[in-house]
């Protein structure tokens, strides 16, 4: 079954087309990232997908409902999805554990708020004011709400934005919990490793159309792409690309006795490739 299901979806703004006929299926259970530089037309689709942003032109389905219809008209089907926007919430008055709580009153299948309050890991601020909080534990709390629904279906907006590198890490153990839950995830990120971790498909958006969308693992044809070795030799460095890398270290070694000085074998990382696509789309 396809969670989320686009066809030819079009917005303009003004004069301004942001999205230029965008198709996407997304089945249950799986983590599918979007990826685009600033202003590709990310956050104007998921946004249609969630029901704040109307649409010119294209059929959507989210969850079987067309969120323009279905959107804010029906609590059922907004009980069922969970959303991490890309802003951060309101200071506020409350505590940690207050305002989880009061999220979790929302929903009809709500998690447990001192669970939540773990799984993010604002434990040791659950009973301070949500305005005491440094803005990576606000971004904490954003997801925090985002997941106290039990939701089958989350949005996250750039979810780790001001996440420091352990909550990062921690945050993305969070997501494969979920995962392994069954959730359905559509995740907006410019972290390349962060798509790497966690996303089974990716799609890269540019301009307001989908440039391709592959597992991370094969974008670009990163998967049969060239190896890069890498040693020092005579105090130089030296490299060449091959697509047998094993055969030509095997070939060097005789050459060197013992360890070869500064060997290394590097693929082009998943960011490589989505620069190199995204230089290409903007030529
Ligand atoms: P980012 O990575 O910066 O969040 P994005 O891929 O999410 O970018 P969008 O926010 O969807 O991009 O914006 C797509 C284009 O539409 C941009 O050129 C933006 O300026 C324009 N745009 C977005 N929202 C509006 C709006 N409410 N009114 C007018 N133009 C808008």
């Amino acid at each position: 079954m396809n969670v989320i299901e686009v066809a030819g979806l079009r917005k303009s703004y003004g004069d301004l087309e942001a999205v230029r006929g965008i198709d996407l299926s997304i089945t249950k259970g799986e983590i599918f990232s979007l990826l685009g530089p600033n202003g590709a037309g990310k956050t104007t689709t998921v946004e249609i997908l969630e029901g704040f942003r109307t649409r010119n032109a294209g059929e959507v389905k989210v969850l079987g409902f067309d969120p323009a219809t279905q959107g804010h008209a029906s609590r059922e089907w907004r009980n069922r999805i969970g959303i991490v926007l890309q802003s951060t919430s309101d200071a506020g008055d409350l505590t940690v554990y207050e305002t989880i709580s009061h999220f979790a009153g929302y929903y009809s299948n709500p998690r447990n708020a001192d669970e939540v309050i773990q799984a993010v890991g604002l434990e040791e601020k659950s009973k301070e004011l949500i305005r005491s909080l440094s803005g990576g534990q606000r971004r904490r709390l954003d997801v925090a709400l985002g997941i106290v629904g039990n939701p089958e279906l989350l949005f996250l907006d750039e979810p780790t934005t001001g996440f420091d590198p352990e909550a990062r890490r921690a945050f993305w153990s969070l997501i494969n919990n979920l995962r392994n839950d069954g959730t359905t995830i559509l995740l907006t990120t410019h972290y390349l490793d962060e798509a790497e971790a966690l996303a089974d498909r990716v799609a890269v958006i540019n301009h307001g159309q989908i440039i391709e969308v592959s597992t991370p693992d094969h974008l670009g044809g990163r998967s049969s792409s060239m190896a890069t070795v890498t040693w020092r030799e005579n105090g130089e460095l030296k490299s060449i690309e091959t697509q047998n890398p094993t055969a030509l270290v095997s070939s060097m070694s005789p050459q060197f006795a013992g360890e070869i000085p500064e060997l290394s074998i590097t693929r082009p990382s998943l960011e490589d490739i989505y620069l190199k696509m995204i230089g290409h789309a903007n030529e």
